[in-house]
C-alpha cells in the first residue's frame, strides 16, 4: 500500500511538472488524482482489506498523500495563473507596428475634385441638385418640350410622367438661374443617369455642368475659359479645336476635342486614327431658356458646357474600357 502511494506522489508531481502553462490539463489531473472517483478515492477504498493492526498507519500515509497532492496542485494553479498575468503586461517597444490599411479616392472622385478645383480657381463656385428631378427642369425648360426629337437622344429612366432621374447635370442652370440675378458663375458636378450599358455608357454616371451668365459674355469668353481648363487638366501643350454642334439649349453649340493624348495627335486606335478626341459640349445660352428663367435675352448673354467625368478620368489616366471604374477591383483601383 504504502508504496502504491509512493508511486502515485511519483507520477503526480512529473506530471504538473510537465504542465507547461495549461490551466486546463492541471484541472484534469486535479479529477483524476483528488476527484470523487479519483485514484486517491481508489486508495481510500482499499484501506478496508488492510488489517486492522496496520490500518491506522496506513490511513495517516493516505491523508498525508491527498494533503501534498493538493498543495501541489495549489501551487501549480498559482504558478500558472501569475505567468499569464505577466503574460498579458509584457509589452515588446522594439516589436515593429502593424501597417494600417489606406484607403484612397475613387479616381472618378479625382477627376471630379481636378476638374472642380480648375473652375474654382477660375471664379466658378460649385453647386448641386437632385437626382430625381422634375421633367420640367430636366427638358422642358431646357428648351426640350415634350414632342422634341432631342428627347430620343437620351434613354431617360421616368419615376412618373413628370418625374425622371436626371439625364445630364443641365438642370442646375436652370435652378440657378431661376433663383439668383446675374452674374452666375456655377459648375454642378453630379450623378446623372440613362437607360444603357456598354462598353462605353454605364446608367449610372457623372457629369459636370459649367454655367457663366453676365454681360456682353461672347463666344471668346467660352473659348478662352475651356482652353484655360483643356491646358490645366491635360498639359498646356495639348491643342484642342471647336466643332459645331446642336444642343436644345444652346445656340451657337460646339463641341470641344482635344488632341488625343495617347499618340499626341499622330493617330492611333484610341484616336480612331483621326488625332481628335471629344471631350465636352458647350454653347451660348439659347434665349429661350433665358425666357423661362425670366431673364432678358436682350440684355444678359451667357455660355454653358458640359462633360462627362469618366471621359475625362479614361483619357487623363489612359482607361479605355469604363465599367472598370465600377468593378470595385482593388488590384484597378490602387493603381491611383
Ligand atoms: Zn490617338
Amino acid at each position: 500500500m504504502e508504496e502504491a502511494v509512493r508511486k502515485l506522489l511519483e507520477a503526480a508531481t512529473g506530471e504538473v511538472a510537465a504542465l507547461g502553462d495549461d490551466l486546463k490539463a492541471l484541472e484534469q489531473l486535479r479529477v483524476r488524482y483528488l476527484g470523487r472517483k479519483g485514484e486517491v478515492a481508489q486508495l481510500f477504498k482499499q484501506l478496508g482489506k488492510v488489517s486492522e493492526a496496520d490500518r491506522p498507519a496506513v490511513g495517516k500515509v493516505l491523508n498525508e498523500a491527498k494533503v501534498s497532492l493538493e498543495n501541489l496542485l495549489e501551487q501549480a494553479q498559482n504558478r500558472l495563473k501569475e505567468s499569464a498575468s505577466q503574460r498579458r503586461e509584457r509589452f515588446d517597444v522594439t516589436v515593429p507596428g502593424r501597417k494600417p490599411l489606406r484607403g484612397r479616392l475613387h479616381p472618378i472622385t479625382q477627376t471630379a475634385q481636378e476638374v472642380s478645383r480648375i473652375f474654382n480657381w477660375l471664379g466658378f463656385d460649385a453647386v448641386e441638385g437632385p437626382e430625381v428631378e422634375l421633367d420640367y427642369y430636366n427638358f422642358e425648360a431646357l428648351n426640350i418640350p415634350k414632342d422634341h426629337p432631342a428627347r430620343d437622344m437620351q434613354d431617360t429612366f421616368y419615376i412618373s410622367e413628370d418625374v425622371v432621374l436626371r439625364t445630364h447635370t443641365s438642370p442646375l442652370q436652370v435652378r440657378v438661374m431661376e433663383k439668383r440675378k446675374p452674374p452666375i458663375r456655377i459648375i454642378a458636378p453630379g450623378r446623372t443617369y440613362r437607360c444603357d450599358s456598354d462598353v462605353t455608357h454605364t446608367p449610372m454616371f457623372h457629369q459636370v455642368e459649367g454655367l457663366l451668365v453676365g454681360d456682353d459674355i461672347s463666344f471668346g469668353d467660352l473659348k478662352g475659359i475651356l482652353t484655360t481648363f483643356v491646358h490645366q487638366m491635360f498639359g498646356s501643350g495639348v491643342g484642342l479645336r471647336f466643332r459645331p454642334s446642336f444642343f436644345p439649349f444652346t445656340e451657337p453649340s460646339a463641341e470641344v476635342d482635344i488632341q488625343c493624348v495617347m499618340c499626341g495627335g499622330k493617330g492611333c486606335r484610341v484616336c480612331s486614327h483621326t488625332g481628335w478626341l471629344e471631350i465636352l459640349g458647350s454653347g451660348m445660352v439659347d434665349p429661350e431658356v433665358f425666357k423661362m428663367v425670366g431673364y432678358d435675352p436682350e440684355k444678359v448673354t451667357g455660355f454653358a458646357f458640359g462633360m462627362g467625368i469618366e471621359r475625362i478620368a479614361m483619357l487623363k489616366f489612359g482607361i479605355d474600357d469604363l465599367r472598370l471604374f465600377y468593378e470595385n477591383d482593388l488590384r484597378f483601383l490602387k493603381q491611383f
